[in-house]
């Protein structure tokens, strides 16, 4: 029997009992109202439509939607926020799956000032924790993909990336608890300790470490998890620079990875070539609007315009005055032996409002 056929020759029972664990409000049937919610919005291929959409908000709800599931051979596909649009969204790889919808689940549940240690649930967006931490007065800051409405929890298990100081977000995740397939909840690290009041604190545990069965894996349903924030630096730069010519990609490169290898450059780098540049600042019609690929002429145009070079690259340096001078001193010295390079540092407040600058110029 195919998943399909599973879910719609028993769909009456096990939707019943979806609604006798979560309420009515709590689950769509296939023909719902809302639900092509749950679908690629930008789909180049036929949809796959879920069977049914569940909105479980409690780590006992999600056990009970595992156990439905378990009874009734139901493929779940879960998700926090759902937000990796033009990636496919909130839409689930299998036609016919049940799609469990944590976004209920969206409790910032502690912030430890002190250890710069906050636990979320999954629904929490980055943007949602950044205006938390903001309303409290908080020193802490959140470090954030070019996208701010996905969750935290969805992201880290994609081992997303942002621009700061931690943006490896996967090592900067300390502690899960998750709910296996067959219920059992599992915490990760200290977590794993009865009682423990160190969870977040330390990323290890006693014995072996099991969290990275979680990443990028459909091994169980992470409801929380702790992330180490970063404080919020006195001063930060964004450090634009930009190379001439095309075959200088290799040079730029070579200046750059010595001063990431030893720390003078904190954040990743993003190097980006004319035509991606000017695609993130006007529209292809702005410098051509015939058929085909743009004509070099165009691109020219467009880089003489916007000041862009054939390889632009971004990154970002943080701290007090005096170590975001040597900084930049360093990073100079670095680039500008490369014939044509130019280089602009642009210093914001440790606090500055995101909106204030380019998503990769902020956190
Ligand atoms: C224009 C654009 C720019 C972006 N830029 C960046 C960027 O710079 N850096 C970056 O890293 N990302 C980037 N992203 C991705 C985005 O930031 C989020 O990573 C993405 O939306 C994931 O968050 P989500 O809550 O939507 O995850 P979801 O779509 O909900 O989930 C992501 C994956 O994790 C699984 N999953 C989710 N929650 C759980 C859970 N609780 N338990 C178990 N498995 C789970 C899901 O099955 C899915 O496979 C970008 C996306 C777009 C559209």
């Amino acid at each position: 029997m195919t998943l399909t056929e599973v879910t719609t020759t028993q769909s009456t029972t096990w939707l019943s009992e979806f609604v006798d664990a979560l309420g009515e409000d709590n689950v769509l049937d296939a023909h719902a109202e809302g639900i092509d919610a749950y679908l690629d919005p930008f789909a180049f291929h036929e949809s796959a439509r879920p069977a049914a959409v569940v909105r479980p908000s409690t780590v006992v709800e999600v056990q009970r939607v595992l156990a439905i599931a378990r009874q009734y051979g139901l493929a779940l596909w879960t998700i926090s926020r759902g937000r990796n649009f033009a990636y496919g969204g909130a839409e689930a790889r299998v036609a016919g799956s049940v799609i469990c919808d944590l976004g209920r689940m969206d409790r910032i549940l502690s912030v430890d000032e002190e250890c710069g240690v906050a636990f979320v649930e999954p629904g929490v967006s980055f943007q949602a924790l950044d205006a938390h931490l903001r309303a409290m007065g908080s020193g802490l800051g959140v470090s954030v993909p070019d996208l701010s409405w996905g969750s935290l929890i969805g992201n880290t298990l994609e081992r997303g990336f942002s621009y700061t100081t931690q943006s490896e977000h996967q090592a900067t995740q300390c502690g899960m608890e998750v709910v296996l397939a067959d219920g059992d909840v599992v915490r990760t690290g200290m977590g794993a300790l009865p009682g423990s009041d160190s969870w977040g604190n330390y990323r290890g545990a006693f014995g072996p470490g099991f969290d990275g069965l979680f990443f990028q894996s459909n091994l169980g349903i992470v409801t929380k998890m702790g992330i180490w924030l970063r404080r919020r630096p006195q001063r930060m730069a964004c450090c634009s620079i930009t190379v001439e010519g095309e075959e200088q990609l290799g040079d730029l490169v070579e200046a750059l990875r010595p001063l990431l290898i030893d720390g003078t450059v904190q954040s990743n780098v993003v190097i980006g070539n004319a035509m991606i540049v000017t695609s993130s600042i006007t529209t292809r019609d702005h410098f051509y609007d015939g058929p085909g690929l743009m004509p070099a002429s165009a691109l020219l145009a467009a880089r003489e315009e916007f000041d862009i070079g054939s390889w632009n690259a971004q990154l970002g340096v943080y701290g007090s005055p005096e170590l975001l001078a040597a900084r930049q001193a360093a990073i100079e010295r670095a680039v500008l032996t490369i014939p044509g390079a130019s280089i602009v540092f642009d210093e914001y407040a440790g606090d500055v409002d995101p909106k204030l600058g380019s998503a990769h110029e902020t956190e």
